[in-house]
Order: structure tokens, then C-alpha cells, then sequence
């Protein structure tokens, strides 16, 4: 490790190469220095800058040239990690995270990483280091019992650090990671025990942890049963995609457009939860008594993600739940629902087409009790044309 005072040519143009985003000569330069932990006046490492920049790519070089992802001099005492999550980039969190950097270490002011991240409104690097799982956790089950497909590993790792807790993205994300015809009974077995093992860790358990695991191994049983359903019955639904089905069942409203059955299947969930002498266990159920404007989606969102960040973001896709993206797909005809794109949108108009008419109507009688065909914007006109264009 050197001191600022004696930064020579070369430690100098490779704290310059950080700040200009500059890969190639950083790449150029690393060979050179013996110890790629060297600090600047403000005792800051050249993974520390990276990290702050959110340069996932300079992160990753100068991990794999060496650098020390928990070393820490900084003044203040904060990490790579600290600066990841102020950085806003969360992948640059997960590469820092696979490197072996420690979540529960504080700065100065006693935050952790994720505290950080959360203070400073960067959620998504919160959910990711809140999610992060070790690799080595899931590697466990490639020798040992209930075991997982060594084709599944990554994948697999990749599913339970998800965020997402709205029932549909999960079920997305199953299919889009591990698939939804083979080893999902491994699959649920495997989660279940990792939330046992989770509950067994002593000092280290981590509760939300644990409730993770159990709330997806429920989704994954979902979806198996479900399939079972479809190969011994008949009629329409034995032919029809098994994510549209549980789409449909999630999305069915009640006469005042609740989701009654999604919410009754999520009640049932935590009811499943085996550790009921739990803090955890005992704070939802105290949420879903006294809490009653919301609704358990949400309360399971609190609990799984930490912060209320929903609250504000209320107005997500209307399928899956995934907030307010810059690119959303609006229904063309009554503008008063957002989906992440077209196929979110298709899984939603079996219900939402009885329901359009008067929402549309709702949003006329607003602005003039009777629209005039040439005042009808452009898109409107397009979607009365064409009736088949739902999306604009
Ligand atoms: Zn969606
Ligand atoms: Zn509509």
C-alpha cells in the first residue's frame, strides 16, 4: 500500500483513467503497479473511486487485478460498497457483493451500505445488496440433499436474488431463469431448506431471509399444482400457457376491483411461515390486523424490501407490479393503466376489458361532458380505427 506523498506518474494517470471512464488505458496501466491498492489524498482506493463512479466494468478490472473489495482507510470509513450504493448502479453493488464485500460494516455515522443507498433514494441498490445471496449457499445443494441441476446453479442464484415480489413478476422471473417444465419440485425443495437452514444460523439468521425463501418456494408450489391441475382436467384451460392461467387467477377482481384471490393466497403464505415465534412472523400478522388500508402485497413488499418506497410508486404495472418505468405502455383507450410492455398488457385485458368502457368514460366526463370527434387525440382516433392496437 502506498501513501498519497509518494503517488508516482503512473498511480496518478490511473486515478485519472477512474475518473474519465477510461477502460483501456486502465487496462494499459494495471500491470504496472505492484498493488492495485493505492491511495489518494483522501485515502480513497482506485476500487473505492470506481465504485462511486458506478463503472461496472472498471469495478470488475480492478477486482480481477487484485484489489481488496473491504479494504478501508477512508476518513469516514466508508467502503466500495458504500460508495456502490450512493452510485446508484446496482449491478456495480453485486459485483462488489460475488467479490466477498461485506454488507454489515458501518461508516462514521453508523450506516450500513444499504442504509446508504436507501437514505439516498437509491432503491434499487438497496433491494440488490438487501437480496444478495453467496454463492457458495447455493452451491451447497449441488452435493448435497434436496439437490439442484448443476445447470440451474446460476440461474437459480439469479432467481432468489430477485427483488420483485408481486406474484406475476416472480413467476415471470421463474420462467425467464429456470423454466417452468422441468425440476421445480427441486426447485421448492430447495428453497424450503435454505429458509430452514436460514432459521438455524444462530447470531447470523436472517429472518427476511427466510421468509424470501418460503414466499418463493409457495409460488414455485403455486405453479406446480397448477400444472397439475391443467394435465388432469380439461376444456380450454387444459391447453392454455400455465403463466397466463395464474396471470388470470392473480389479476381476478372482485366487484370493487380487489384483488380478492390474490390477496387470500398471500394471507395463506404467511400463514405457512413455520416460525411462528418469529419477530418477523409476529410483526406481519400485527401489520395485516392494524394496517388495514393495506393490502398484504404490500405488506409482504415491506417486510421483504425494508422501505416503503411502494407507497410512492403506487401507480406500477398493473400486471406485474414493476414501478414507473421512462418507457411504459399506456391502455391507448382509457389512459388510466400502465404496463411494462405489450405482452404485460395482454395478460391483464381478460380483466381489464370490462372495465375499460367506464374508466375511459371516467376520464372524458373530466375534461368535456361530450368529446367532439376532432378534438380526439391522434392515438385515440388511431385505437377507434383500429380497435386492435390496444397499445400506444
Ligand atoms: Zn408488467
Ligand atoms: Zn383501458
Amino acid at each position: 500500500m502506498t501513501n498519497t506523498k509518494s503517488l508516482n506518474e503512473t498511480e496518478k494517470k490511473v486515478f485519472e483513467a477512474i475518473e474519465k471512464n477510461d477502460v483501456i488505458l486502465l487496462k494499459a496501466l494495471l500491470p504496472n503497479l505492484e498493488n492495485p491498492d493505492i491511495m489518494d489524498e483522501n485515502s480513497m482506493t482506485p476500487l473505492q473511486h470506481a465504485a462511486y463512479k458506478g463503472n461496472k466494468d472498471i469495478v470488475q478490472l480492478l477486482l480481477d487485478h487484485g484489489s481488496d473489495v473491504n479494504l478501508c482507510e477512508h476518513q469516514h470509513n466508508y467502503t466500495a460498497l458504500h460508495f456502490a450504493g450512493l452510485s446508484g448502479n446496482p449491478a456495480v453493488c453485486i459485483s462488489l457483493l460475488l467479490a466477498g464485500a461485506k454488507s454489515q460494516v458501518t461508516n462514521s455515522v453508523g450506516r450500513t451500505p444499504c442504509q446508504m443507498a436507501a437514505f439516498v433514494g437509491n432503491t434499487q441498490c438497496a433491494d440488490a445488496i438487501n437480496h444478495f445471496v453467496p454463492k457458495e449457499e447455493v452451491d451447497y445443494y449441488l452435493t448435497h440433499e434436496p439437490k439442484l441441476p448443476t445447470i440451474l446453479a446460476d440461474k437459480f442464484h439469479l432467481f432468489i436474488m430477485q427483488s420483485s415480489v408481486h406474484p406475476v413478476r416472480v413467476i415471470f422471473n421463474l420462467q425467464k431463469y429456470i423454466g417452468l417444465s422441468e425440476h421445480l419440485e427441486e426447485v421448492k425443495a430447495v428453497l424450503q431448506d435454505m429458509r430452514d437452514k436460514e432459521m438455524k444460523k444462530g447470531a447470523e439468521m436472517n429472518e427476511v431471509m427466510a421468509f424470501k425463501f418460503h414466499y418463493l418456494s409457495c409460488l414455485v408450489g403455486e405453479i406446480i399444482a397448477l400444472k397439475k391441475k391443467q394435465e388432469e382436467g380439461d376444456g380450454k384451460k387444459k391447453t392454455m400457457d400455465t403463466v397466463d392461467l395464474f396471470t388470470r387467477n392473480m389479476l381476478k377482481p372482485n366487484k370493487e376491483k380487489e384483488l380478492e384471490f390474490m390477496d387470500k393466497l398471500l394471507k395463506e403464505y404467511i400463514k405457512e411461515f413455520p416460525y411462528r415465534e418469529s419477530i418477523l412472523f409476529r410483526q406481519m400478522l400485527t401489520s395485516l390486523t392494524n394496517e388495514a388500508s393495506f393490502s398484504t402485497l404490500n405488506v409482504i413488499k415491506m417486510t421483504l424490501n425494508g422501505n416503503m418506497s411502494f407507497l410512492n410508486n403506487n401507480q406500477g404495472c398493473a400486471t406485474c407490479g414493476e414501478p414507473d418505468k421512462n418507457f411504459v405502455k399506456k391502455c391507448s383507450k382509457c389512459k388510466s393503466v400502465i404496463y411494462c410492455d405489450k405482452n404485460c398488457q395482454r395478460l391483464h385485458w381478460h380483466w381489464h376489458k370490462k372495465e375499460c368502457d367506464l374508466l375511459q368514460n371516467d376520464t372524458n366526463s373530466n375534461t368535456k361532458t361530450v368529446p367532439d370527434a376532432s378534438e380526439l387525440s391522434a392515438e385515440l382516433q388511431k385505437v377507434l380505427i383500429d380497435p386492435g392496437s390496444k397499445v400506444e
